[in-house]
């Protein structure tokens, strides 16, 4: 594995778990210094050791959230996110709020602090993950395909903004992963489809996918590397689907 990002700082949000945790792994093996960003102080200390980064311990739900974050980020990872899985006229609405403003405010707060640095050196790379429900909609799940639509948006937006500052922005859209946040909807896809939690991977989650498995957070973190890489230089204002062919449809 190259150096390529040796002297490159990388802000990965929710890196304590997961496709964060991925990404902050791929980025350090690359050379980048890696801000391990997370609300759980536990695993953002425990990724910050094993990719010898820093912690920077934050909650994206709250409104000073920005004030922790360094402006020296070379390369933003917006991966923080979480579900939650009901029916509209079930859906309380502090947790719709709580969800947009996690996935698509944050993500704006982090690129009005980081941009002006990154217009001033002239170099930089947000890899936003999004998910297929940044392209498609699913019953149950309206906080969820709402913020992840947005982050789409404001992903085309900053690579129209920063493209002649030498930014770059893309999204990178998976399937399901293997991750905790999987795991932890399961009993929740279960009751809102009406099915025993033993159906859910079958027949919910892997359905609409032509590839019947789940996706690795490591996969996922070789495409967000690859972005901040020099070949991801002309890669901009779009998405890179890693679906098993769920949006072929
Ligand atoms: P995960 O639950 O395994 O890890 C998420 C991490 O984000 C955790 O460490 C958590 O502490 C942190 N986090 C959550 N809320 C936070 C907040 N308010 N402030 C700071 N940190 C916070 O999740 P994951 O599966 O790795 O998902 C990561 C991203 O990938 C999410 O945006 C998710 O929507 C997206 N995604 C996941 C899948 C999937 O199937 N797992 C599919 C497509 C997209």
């Amino acid at each position: 594995m190259g150096n390529e990002l040796s002297g490159r700082t990388a802000l990965v949000t929710g890196a304590g778990a997961g496709i964060g945790r991925a990404c902050a792994l791929k980025l350090a093996a690359r050379g980048a210094r890696v801000l391990v960003a997370d609300r759980d102080s536990e695993s953002a200390e425990k990724v910050a050791a094993e990719t010898r980064g820093v912690a920077v311990v934050a909650d994206l739900t709250q409104p000073d959230f920005i004030t922790k974050f360094p402006e020296e980020a070379d390369i933003v990872v917006n991966n923080a996110g979480f579900q939650h899985v009901a029916p509209i006229e079930e859906f309380p609405p502090e947790t719709f709020a709580s969800m947009l403003r996690v996935m698509l405010e944050a993500p704006f707060l982090i690129a009005r602090h980081v941009l002006p640095g990154m217009y001033a050196r002239g170099w930089g790379r947000f890899v936003n993950i999004t998910s297929v429900h940044g392209l498609r909609g699913s019953p149950f799940k309206s906080a969820y395909t709402a913020a992840k639509h947005g982050l789409e948006g404001l992903s085309k937006v900053i690579a129209l903004e920063g493209a002649p500052h030498g930014v770059t922005s893309a999204c990178v859209s998976p399937g399901y992963v293997r991750t905790e946040l999987v795991e932890r909807q399961i009993a929740d896809q279960a009751r809102a489809h009406g099915i025993p939690e033993s159906q859910v991977l079958t027949e919910v989650m892997l359905a609409p996918e032509a590839i019947k498995r789940l996706i690795e957070p490591e996969e996922v973190a070789d495409l967000a590397a690859y972005l901040c890489g020099p070949s991801g230089s002309f890669i901009t204002g779009v998405t890179l689907t890693v679906d098993g062919g769920w949006t072929a449809r």
